[in-house]
């Protein structure tokens, strides 16, 4: 028995000793590229973007790139109310191109979302089981594809102006950012934060950090990121994106008309000519409210445009209820509380496009854009068509409603003034990035933001 112990003891000695020559390491698995797929479907039209990063990174800011952007053909999905099978088939073209950029391997983990915006809440308000119809075969279609499945589904007005300041504020750093002498992460001053101005076919958002505090903590998103918390003010208005403030343009034009079949136009060109039937306003909820001064039979108008800037300006300022805001300050139009306008702004979507097109994104100053948009209003059809050769018609004739609308929007009803107006960036763009909610989305659904401040361990590169 002795021996039997001693024996013990001497293999336990030895197997102590080889264990203490050899030191286990850590070991660290090598760092892989993850991929997310979200698809922006807009009221007049629905894209892809394929995200990527790498996963030892994810939770650091500004690592993730964007690998592919897809523009779906056709329009909207709210379009196929009366086929819904079709509004799955349209995602078919990009969901494969999306494949072809992600290693088959890795499909099965990738998180797909699809995020429906105005023009599906207007259907649901409309029409809520052919919108559910829509994002059923829309969710039918993802399934039958090798990827992580993570739902279609009509994102809030609110959701999508947070999930746009989140996108810019991540792209450009200003959440948290990495010192690499330091090896330190820092928390950038709330100053350096950027509100976002988010323009769609349907609905327009406004979100920024209000100076001070919030007065209605009912219109605020709280959000906890990197360590810090943020109250960011944001609202969507609905029906207040330009393709729907084009059509109840038209409907308050014809309204107001002494003639029932020829219609004067301000903000169209001069000899633009369009004719519109009066059941085309039955289609959407901003404009399919009977008033009484209009009866919404089946008949044709001629909407005749007139190229008169000052007129189109006016017009525009109608579709806004500015007087139900005159009793009370910190409000914008229709009884709407905003805190005043604080800190730089990015103005993004169809913002940009329009200023874009107007040679307006350069940070031009206030007086500047009035001139520009004024002589553009007073250019006629045959130039405007012979000098843009290019440009859709449908377009063409409405960057000067557009523009007019965009001034209205900044600077009657969120306040923006001479100074302000200088704080807007008008860019579509970080870097190869695109500007958009879908990317603050992702981060935000698959926890890529840490509610935990960055912490980084002595010689670790970030
Ligand atoms: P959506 O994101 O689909 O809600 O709509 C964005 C708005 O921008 C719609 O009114 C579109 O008609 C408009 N739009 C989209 N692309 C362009 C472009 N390249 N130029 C001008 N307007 C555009």
């Amino acid at each position: 028995l002795i021996s039997a112990v001693l024996g013990a003891l001497a293999m336990f000695s030895i197997i102590a000793l080889v264990l203490s020559l050899v030191k286990i390491k850590d070991v660290t698995l090598p760092p892989t590229v993850k991929y997310g797929i979200v698809f922006d479907a807009g009221s007049s039209h629905t894209s892809l973007f394929v995200y990527e990063w790498d996963s030892d990174k994810e939770n650091n800011t500004g690592v993730v790139s964007q690998t592919l952007s897809c523009d779906v053909q056709g329009q909207g999905i709210s379009s196929y109310a009366s086929n819904p099978p079709k509004a799955g088939e349209s995602l078919r073209e990009c969901l494969d191109k999306a494949l072809k950029v992600i290693p088959p391997a890795k499909q099965r983990e990738v998180p797909a979302y699809l995020g429906a915006t105005a023009g599906m809440r207007l259907l649901r308000e409309q029409n809520s089981s052919a919108a559910d119809q829509v994002l059923a075969e829309i969710a039918r279609t993802m399934q039958e594809y090798p990827v992580d499945f993570h739902g279609a589904r009509i994102i809030t007005g609110e959701e999508e102006g947070a999930y746009g300041w989140i996108t810019i504020n991540y792209l450009l750093d200003s959440f948290t950012k990495y010192y690499p002498k330091e090896h330190m992460w820092v928390h950038p001053e709330v100053a350096s934060i950027f509100g976002a101005l988010d323009l769609g076919g349907a609905s327009t958002q406004i979100s920024f950090i209000p100076k001070g505090s919030v007065i209605k903590w009912n219109e605020t998103s709280k959000f906890t990121l990197y360590g810090y918390n943020y109250n960011i003010y944001t609202h969507s208005y609905l029906c207040y994106g330009q393709n729907e403030v084009l059509k109840r343009l038209a409907k308050e034009l014809i309204a107001e008309s002494s003639s029932s079949t020829q219609v004067e136009h301000p903000c169209y060109p001069k000899n633009y000519n369009e004719t519109i039937s009066l059941s085309s306003f039955h289609t959407s909820p901003c404009t399919s409210q009977n008033d009484l001064h209009l009866t919404l039979a089946d008949r044709n108008v001629t909407l005749e445009g007139r190229g008169n800037a000052s007129r189109c300006l006016a017009a525009i300022k109608k579709l806004f209820n500015f007087s139900a805001c005159s009793e009370s300050q910190n409000c914008t139009f229709n009884g709407v509380y905003q805190p005043p306008v604080s800190g730089q702004f990015f103005a993004f979507s169809a913002f940009y496009y329009n200023f874009r097109f107007l040679n307006l994104t350069n940070g031009q100053p206030l007086a500047t854009v009035r001139e520009t948009i004024q002589n553009f209003c007073t250019r006629s059809w045959e130039d405007l068509s012979s000098s843009y050769p290019k440009e859709k018609p449908e377009r063409l004739r409405s960057y000067c409603a557009n523009a007019n609308y965009i001034l209205t929007l900044l600077l009657d009803a969120y306040k923006f003034n001479e100074t302000s107006w200088n704080s807007i960036i008008f860019q579509m763009k970080a870097g190869s990035m695109d500007i958009g909610w879908t990317l603050g989305y992702m981060l935000n659904l698959t926890n890529m933001i840490p509610a935990e401040a960055l912490e980084w361990v002595k010689g670790h590169d970030p």
